[in-house]
């Protein structure tokens, strides 16, 4: 095991496109919350040295000094690889210059932020409370402690056009920091906006807006589909999904994939507390070699021919389906690499159904 995920749930204020597993910030619960977490932990963690730590939420800067120290020395059972990549997830309102102190002194060496976009109507549209000013003043603030920084951007809003998008962009360029992922908004069942039956934008301008963001971030490296960093500053917790590997997912909602088992915590809080789970299963080995193609096939570089033929003994271009996407030129091989060609890449998820559909047996 090299990675670990741990969720903190709370939030202040619930975004309008939200469908993760989070809860209003209470005082209240937080510490009992922290409680069954380290719990957790103890029963799991198996005292590996890991390479990449990621707190993700929810908000785990909503959390006030205190509970964020308690949180802190709590993971700090957690034995470290040399070149480890710790990362905590933050809102701009709630991060201060204390607790990036705080996280820097724990050992945290990443920061994801959400910024999502600099125009304030679409801000008030998915109720974020931060201002453009703020992402300026903060992301310059934490800067002087870790550099290391990714920032999310949320594209596809409906009513926006390709020169707020642009802007937009340029805002995120001049922030100069070294990693920026995207989302297309996809409006999601269960959040304020398919309640409000706000609808998804167009696919045409969707694939518009996503060829302005490969052009407008060009002197990024583009590693995943939806994922740009300077050469060195891809996110190494990411890859370990993307790679297929192994990993601890610990807290309310939290899903791990451990010893083959891939299991998703218990979503409320009193039943996570119980250790339930809402899902806990063995992969089987087709299983494994589909979602090796579906989550690596998210890389622009693709699967390692080599470590696909150690991991399971097959040369992956000698299956069924992969031949039947090479002879589509839906697949490519390059160097050592198969990979869906840059083109198609905007495609990539009716390219990687095929292997959902598949009834090759691998
Ligand atoms: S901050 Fe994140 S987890 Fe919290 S409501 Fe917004 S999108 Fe959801």
């Amino acid at each position: 095991m090299k990675s670990a995920y741990i969720h903190i749930p709370f939030c202040e204020t619930i975004c309008t496109y939200c469908d993760f597993c989070k809860f209003y910030y209470d005082k209240k619960i937080v510490f009992p919350y922290l409680k069954a977490l380290e719990k957790e932990i103890k029963e799991n963690y198996k005292e590996e040295k890991l390479s990449t730590i990621y707190i993700g939420g929810g908000t785990p800067s909503s959390l006030d000094l205190k509970e964020l120290e308690k949180l802190l020395s709590i993971l700090s059972v957690f034995k470290k690889e040399n070149t480890y990549e710790y990362t905590i997830e933050c809102n701009i309102e709630s991060i201060t210059e204390e607790k990036i102190k705080l996280f820097s002194f724990y050992g945290i060496n990443r920061i994801s932020i959400g910024v999502q976009t600099f125009q304030e109507k679409y801000l008030t549209f998915l109720n974020r409370k931060h201002t453009k000013e703020e992402v300026f003043q903060k992301i310059n603030m934490i800067k002087k402690y870790i550099s290391n920084i990714n920032v999310d951007l949320i594209y596809a809003i409906p009513g926006e056009t390709l020169e707020e998008l642009e802007s937009d962009l340029e805002c995120f360029l001049s922030l100069k920091i070294p990693h920026i992922s995207t989302y297309s908004l996809i409006i999601e069942e269960h959040t304020i906006l398919h309640n409000q039956k706000v609808e998804n934008i167009s696919e045409e301008l969707d694939l518009k807006m996503y060829e302005l963001i490969l052009q407008k971030l060009n002197q990024y490296h583009h590693y995943e589909i939806s994922n740009f960093s300077l050469v060195g500053y891809e996110s190494k917790h990411n890859l370990t999904y993307w790679n297929n590997e192994e990993y601890y997912g610990f807290g309310v909602g939290a899903s791990g994939y451990v010893n083959g088992i891939r299991y998703t915590n218990a979503k409320s809080i009193s039943h996570y507390k119980e250790n339930k789970k809402i899902e806990c299963y063995s992969v089987s080995s087709k299983e494994k070699i589909e979602n090796e193609f579906i989550l690596g096939f998210r890389k622009l570089d693709g699967i390692s021919i080599k470590s696909f033929k150690e991991k399971y003994g097959l040369n992956p271009i000698y299956l069924k389906s992969v031949q039947d996407l090479m002879n589509k030129k839906m697949l490519e091989v390059e160097g050592d690499y198969l990979k869906i060609p840059d083109k198609y890449i905007y495609v990539s998820n009716e390219i990687l159904i095929s292997f959902i559909d598949c009834q090759e047996d691998f």
